[in-house]
């Protein structure tokens, strides 16, 4: 069943013992597994099925720089943002969960290693294949990415990341959804504030819906805030401010907030051999690619967060890197999502590009075979593909693989989302998001990569080249990953320093629950959206056995 705000029954709506704000990855994972179970789900969806020219508004607010704006690398629709996410699934390392001595506030709550258990389930979810992260997933005799790396172990380890379609939520869960009988869908209406009467501060008794016209107070009785990772964390601050019996949330809601950062940096040279570069399908069909990682123990004795290496291509505005094919996407950036020319600016200085246009039309000319067939694979394996190649790799002309490096970022409490003034049109308060670098970000980052030199040094097959002086500097101007909103209600046992417990209900209130990577405790350095599905299935098992 599907309604908008202005013709619904509010006792239609009241009728639903479970309420679900938010319908993307998170919301809809929770419901489609509710309602499997005979479970009945109310979703209220600030977005229609697709963009509204009004939608953005919402997502108006602040962040300092270099954070990507509040109004980048989030969609409001049925859906959410896997309308447009990259579809990387990479899962949680057990080490994540840990209390570990050289990470502050880490360690999430005893029994949270539990949602390892549900990443077979959320993979098929994503449209991922198999809970098998190692290069076996491409068959026994799958090449290493380079043949001395099998050396290298215990210390540094190849495993793969998946690809998911990528799977926009709102497309394949829509019709599933919409005419089942135990879910209605309210589209088009924002969940404004979360209510309690005065004298029972420890359940929310109903919620304020608005549509830019309607108001509307209905009454709930399990609600599970999915509008992810600022969204929710707005509503629930915005809420406290309505709820003084809330204080006790004070010290960490809000707080805690990260991203993965990201940087490329150095060139690894190999001596004679060419590396696995390409994306390559698993035995089910899966795109995967190679990554190397320092294993859980050598991270403890060095004192390392949690990270990640690929070999990555050369920058895509620089026209030596020879490319007709990247010259050709690079010109063409115009046409693409702002979200994807963030990427292929990245490490750019602008004023050097200025001028280059005529190097990269020589580029076209020249390699015109490469961009001929890149446009044929443009065609049937992006566009016209079900499940589509991620993105292009092209290899550097000089034989050389710059490294992309994704890190965890140490949970630091001056990294924060706080409410503005200011309100949007709903009359909710808008937000701030505030985000950087920490000392141990930095110096992790750096240490990282001399020993990834160092390990590298120990094979006759590559060495990685990088000018020592510039290590420090680039790593502290490592950007945050667009789009990976973490931490700002995250999962404890004290509710001093957490928001929800383990079953991701709200410490306190004891019909609340969330259900979005707000929840994370530490990040590790694995794409997000994963874990949130996983956290979702989780929640639905919870909800379902405690009716
Ligand atoms: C360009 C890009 C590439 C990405 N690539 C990857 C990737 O490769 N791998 C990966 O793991 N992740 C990736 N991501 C991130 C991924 O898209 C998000 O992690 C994921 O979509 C978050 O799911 P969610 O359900 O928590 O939130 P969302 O998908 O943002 O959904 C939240 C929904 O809640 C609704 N909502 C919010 N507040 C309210 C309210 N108050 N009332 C009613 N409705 C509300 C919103 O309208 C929205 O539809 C990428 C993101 C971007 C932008």
């Amino acid at each position: 069943m599907i309604g908008y705000l202005n013709s619904a029954d509010k006792s239609v709506l009241e009728s639903f013992p479970i309420c679900i704000i938010g319908a993307g990855a998170a919301g809809i994972s929770l419901a489609i597994s509710l309602s499997r179970q005979g479970k009945r789900v109310l979703i209220i969806e600030g977005g229609d099925w697709d963009e509204t020219p009004e939608s953005l508004d919402a997502y108006i607010g602040k962040s300092s720089t270099p954070h990507p704006q509040t109004t980048e690398f989030r969609y409001q629709r049925f859906g959410g943002t896997t309308h447009l996410w990259g579809g990387r699934c990479v899962p949680l390392d057990p080490h994540d969960f840990e209390n570990r001595p050289h990470v502050p506030d880490s360690g999430w709550p005893a029994g949270a290693t539990d949602i390892l258990n549900y990443y077979s389930e959320a993979l098929d979810y994503c449209d991922a294949g198999e809970n098998d992260f190692r290069i076996s997933a491409f068959g026994a005799n799958a090449k290493p990415i380079f043949s001395e790396v099998s050396k290298l172990a215990p210390e540094l380890n190849e495993y793969i990341e998946r690809y998911s379609l990528p799977t926009d939520f709102g497309k394949k869960y829509r019709d599933e959804l919409t005419n089942s009988s135990n879910v209605f869908v309210l589209l088009r209406t924002r969940c404004i504030s979360l209510n309690c009467i005065p004298e029972n501060p420890g359940s929310v008794s109903s919620i304020t819906l608005h549509d830019g016209l309607r108001k509307l107070e209905i009454s709930v009785n399990r609600l599970i805030l999915a509008g992810g990772g600022i969204e929710t964390t707005r509503l629930m601050l915005v809420s406290r401010k309505n709820n003084p019996g809330w204080n006790h949330l004070d010290t960490s809601l809000g707080k805690y907030y990260a991203c993965h950062y990201d940087l490329i940096f150095g060139a690894l040279r190999f001596h004679s051999e060419k590396p696995v570069f390409d994306f390559q399908k698993t035995l089910e069909g899966i795109y995967a690619r190679r990554k190397l990682q320092f294993s859980a123990e050598f991270q403890a004795q060095h004192g390392l967060l949690n990270s990640a290496f690929r070999l990555h291509f050369p920058a895509y505005a620089d026209p030596s890197h020879g490319s007709g094919v990247m010259s050709t996407i690079y010109l063409a950036k115009s046409i693409l999502k702002p979200e994807y020319q963030a990427i292929l600016n990245h490490g750019v200085n602008q004023s050097a590009q200025e001028g280059q246009s005529i190097k990269h039309l020589i580029n076209i000319i020249m390699d015109m075979r490469s961009v001929i067939k890149f446009a044929f694979d443009w065609l049937f394996k992006i566009k016209l593909a079900k499940r589509k190649i991620p993105y292009t790799l092209v290899a550097n002309r000089n034989g050389t693989f710059p490294i992309e490096f994704n890190s965890e970022q140490v949970p630091d409490v001056s990294n924060r989302i706080e409410l503005l003034e200011e309100l949007d049109r709903f009359g909710m308060q808008r937000v701030a998001v505030y985000w950087k670098l920490t000392d141990l970000d930095i110096a992790s980052g750096v240490k990282s990569f001399n020993l990834l030199k160092a390990q590298l040094e120990k094979t006759n097959a590559c060495q990685l080249e990088f000018d020592q002086k510039e290590l420090e500097r680039s790593v502290r101007n490592a950007l945050p990953v667009g789009g990976h909103h973490m931490g700002t209600t995250r999962m404890g046992t004290n509710p001093s320093s957490s928001v929800v417990d383990l079953n991701c209900k709200v410490h306190g209130v004891n019909n609340l629950f969330i259900a979005s990577a707000s929840v994370f405790t530490t990040n590790s350095h694995a794409n997000l959206t994963l874990t949130i599905v996983a956290l979702a299935l989780r929640l639905a098992k919870h909800l379902s056995s405690h009716d």
